[in-house]
């Protein structure tokens, strides 16, 4: 069906992209008015330095001056990967490292323009940390790193939108595996180890996610994988993901067991329900393009369920973005007027769920092109109904 997995070195942004992106938030901390970014380990820091450090009580955080040279403060351990990372590598930004014994938060200190005033940080910085930088900066004025980053994360340039490709090709082969494999008989917690193996073994850098709800757990549109026994004769909800290269796959696709017995299909009406929500995804996927408002995404699928009947079974909004955080910006949901724009990726997502008895999802992952939607998932839509 797709590309096979790609052999040889893990795919990346290449190590040049971070100075200019180190710059347009620099930038940015001057168009807001800001003093300083403080960036904690996470998605923000990959975004800027290309650095994933661990997510420690050890406090590493890149500091975004609004003029001047950027620093990346580590611990003294992770000083050589802190030097490896792009942003240094290139000469974006130095490395500044302390000591056991050492107040990381007053070097931090040292590096942000006295007096400061209004400093961001990180949306994904512990509370740890933010309550040290406010005890040691009591006259600052602590907000959001996103202030500045959201409107640049917010749109993938092609390298982000080939790694959000390839993580979806990875995926949809998952998909595929899963869904023509033994499934009867198994409990979908086994079946969710097997889709967390095989996530990674397609490529990606682990498996964040694998939701497998059977029978009348497919109403249930975040089930966590049970010891509830699959049987002939019900849907399978498959929702899995996690990232590769960085960014991550989404993907849903609903299956049928049959058990080979022509008696144990889907009834007419799961079949009605599965067709309503199949034309509401392809309508709601077909509705994107530029200028649109994320919001407009949402009603164009939340009416055709509507009009059949569904539309109290439609219990979440119709998509999230997705980059280097499964769920970021922009959100597909009413009141987001916010308007689509060349390069925002994001999932469409409706499902249709009777609770106690039965649901369904369909899930791609859609890059707004120039003309319209790039549907980035290749494995078919159709209700996949197989021996199990
Ligand atoms: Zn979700
Ligand atoms: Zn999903
Ligand atoms: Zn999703």
């Amino acid at each position: 069906m797709s590309t096979p997995a790609p052999a040889g070195p893990r795919p990346a942004i290449p190590v040049a992209r971070h100075g200019g992106r180190i710059a347009r938030a620099q930038a940015g901390v001057r168009a807001r008015g800001l003093d300083a970014l403080l960036v904690g380990v996470g998605p923000d820091l990959v975004y800027l330095a290309g650095y994933a450090a661990m997510t420690l009580e050890r406090l590493t955080m890149l500091v975004v001056p609004a003029e001047g040279p950027v620093t990346l403060v580590a611990p003294r351990l992770e000083a050589a990967p802190a030097r490896a990372c792009p942003a240094v590598a290139t000469g974006s930004a130095a490395v500044a490292t302390w000591e056991e014994t050492d107040d990381p938060v007053a070097l931090v200190r040292h590096l942000v323009p006295e007096p400061a005033g209004r400093l961001a940080v990180s949306d994904r910085l512990w509370a740890l940390h933010v309550l040290r930088l406010q005890a040691a900066l009591p006259a600052a004025v602590f907000e959001p790193a996103s202030l500045v980053l959201r409107d640049l994360r917010v749109v993938k340039d092609p390298d982000e939108v080939a790694l959000l490709r390839l993580a979806a090709h990875a995926a949809d082969r998952v998909i595929h595996e899963v869904a023509h494999g033994r499934l009867i008989g198994r409990t979908e917690a086994d079946v969710a180890r097997e889709v967390r193996d095989r996530l990674v073994a397609e490529g990606h850098d682990s498996a964040e996610f694998a939701i497998v709800a059977s029978g009348p757990n497919s109403a249930s549109p975040h089930h966590a994988a049970s010891d509830r026994v699959i049987r002939a004769g019900e849907p399978i909800v498959l929702d899995i993901g996690g990232p590769l290269g960085g960014y991550g796959s989404d993907i849903t696709r609903t299956v049928w067991v049959t058990g080979g017995d022509a008696t144990c299909g889907p009834d007419d009406e799961y079949l009605r329900l599965y067709s309503v929500l199949r034309a509401a995804q392809a309508e709601a996927t077909h509705a994107v393009r530029p200028g649109v408002p994320c919001e407009r995404i949402d009603l164009v699928a939340r009416e055709l369920i509507g009009a059949a009947g569904h539309g109290a079974h439609f219990i979440h909004r119709t998509g999230h973005g997705i980059g280097l955080e499964g769920h970021e910006d922009p959100y597909l949901v009413a009141g987001n007027g916010e308007a689509l724009e060349p390069g925002m990726a994001f999932s469409v997502e409706p499902g249709i769920y009777l609770e106690g008895r039965y649901g369904a999802r369909i899930e791609d992952i859609v890059v707004c092109g120039e003309d319209g939607p790039i549907v980035l998932n290749e494995a078919p839509r159709d209700l996949l109904v197989v021996t199990g």
